[in-house]
């Protein structure tokens, strides 16, 4: 050893003194420990990080989870909450929707075929006894029924006659009011054809209130003959004739309250004059509308005034004029007082009186009257869209012949 390398060693020797570590100790132990204990420290330093992954997944997870439940305005969770609840009204609309639609779709088409395809209810529904429940389920008539359902199933036959009878007019021949008012005096206990035949003969003689005033009694009775009751109604056109020309100026009024102070003027006579000459609204309750309308069980009154009541309350204003001349056609055409044809009823399927008349469609059909049966109608000059032919006009009296010798 030289004395350079012994002093290097006096000079470790010292430092171990010195610090008294065990690396100072001696080298191969100090290398030794650190390279067995470096793989033991290396695992669970590889580890921790993987359990701390998975920790902090989990605890990220738990921690989403509470702020979304805890915050519902928070971004995720709100987003999805209200989608959510979007989604399920949005459904239920949606369903509610497809079922309106599908009543809404069937409603019209039922309506539809009700009016539209009369033949082929005549064929159908009339003849059965299931034709004839579903019809009396349809309209149920009863005396319990509400006034809503009255008034809906009111509605519903006034539609379906309106598709029938398109053509629906008032079947006395008039140019004027005062012609109108002495037509419909003259109808009384007779035909419109009959009065339709008697009138143009009569307006040529009387066209005016005050021509008519200064007729002859004699003569006018003889001109209104064929209507029937003709003293009492020549009576009746004297009288108001006479009160239109004193005390209306000549001109038919246009109040029923007026109207009815005219002899022989009646709510029926001044409805219809107002209904069809001055375009006020009002039912006609005749004979054919009184027996229709309870047999469709809108009503139970056979007092005309409160027949008139209880049907105004169930249309609307608009209608009442059109749904009298409707329900008048359907009841000199169809539904006639002792044998109503109703196998060949376009709209038996709401009526709740299906089967008090001929129900055999054959045997219905032969019922029918005027253009539904192929025959002339009442008015000799009938609207352009009436369907069917003019009714004549009176025949001539035959003339004497009597050959005197
Ligand atoms: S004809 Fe018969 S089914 Fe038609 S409305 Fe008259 S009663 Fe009803």
């Amino acid at each position: 050893m030289t004395a350079t390398e012994d002093s290097a060693v006096s000079e470790r020797e010292a430092a171990k003194r010195a610090t008294g570590s065990p690396s100072a100790a001696g080298e191969p132990t100090a290398k030794k420990a650190p390279a067995k204990k470096a793989p033991a420290k290396k695992a669970p330093a590889k580890r921790a990080p993987a359990k701390k992954t998975a920790a902090r997944k989990a605890a990220d997870a738990r921690a989403t989870a509470e702020q979304a439940a805890a915050e519902p305005t928070g971004k995720p969770a709100a987003k999805k909450a209200p989608a959510a609840e979007k989604a399920a009204p949005k459904k239920a609309p949606a369903a509610k929707k497809s079922a309106a639609k599908k009543a809404t779709a069937d409603k019209p088409a039922a309506k539809k075929t009700a009016a539209k395809k009369p033949a082929a209810k005549k064929a159908t529904a009339p003849k059965t006894a299931a034709g004839k429940t579903a019809a009396k389920k349809q309209s149920s008539g009863t005396s319990t029924e509400s006034q809503a359902s009255k008034s809906r199933r009111a509605a519903r036959i006034n539609e379906a006659l309106a598709d029938v009878y398109y053509y629906a007019h008032p079947e006395l021949d008039f140019e004027n009011p005062f012609e109108l008012l002495v037509a419909t005096v003259l109808s009384a206990q007779t035909t419109d054809l009959r009065v339709n035949q008697s009138t143009p003969a009569l307006f040529a003689a009387y066209p005016t209130p005050e021509d008519m005033a200064a007729a002859d009694p004699e003569e006018l009775e003889e001109l209104i003959r064929p209507t029937g009751f003709f003293r009492a109604k020549a009576k009746s056109l004297l009288g108001l004739s006479a009160a239109l020309r004193d005390e209306f100026g000549g001109e038919v009024p246009g109040t029923v309250d007026e109207l009815v102070t005219l002899p022989g003027v009646g709510r029926k006579t001044a409805f219809v004059v107002l209904g069809n000459a001055f375009g006020v609204p009002g039912l006609t309750v005749d004979t054919h509308f009184g027996r229709l309308v309870r047999r469709w069980k809108l009503t139970e009154q056979t007092d005309a005034v409160k027949v008139e009541q209880e049907i105004d309350a169930l249309l609307p204003k608009s209608e009442w004029t059109m749904f009298s001349h409707r329900t008048i056609f359907h009841g000199r055409r169809i539904c006639h007082s002792r044998k109503p044809a109703c196998g060949a009823c376009p709209i038996a399927e709401l009526c709740p009186s299906y089967g008090e008349g001929e129900t055999d469609p054959e045997k219905a059909r032969k019922l029918l009257k005027y253009e539904m049966g192929g025959q002339p109608g009442q008015r000799l000059k009938p609207p352009a869209d009436y369907p069917g032919q003019p009714a004549p006009p009176l025949p001539s009296r035959a003339p004497a012949t009597g050959a005197a010798r």
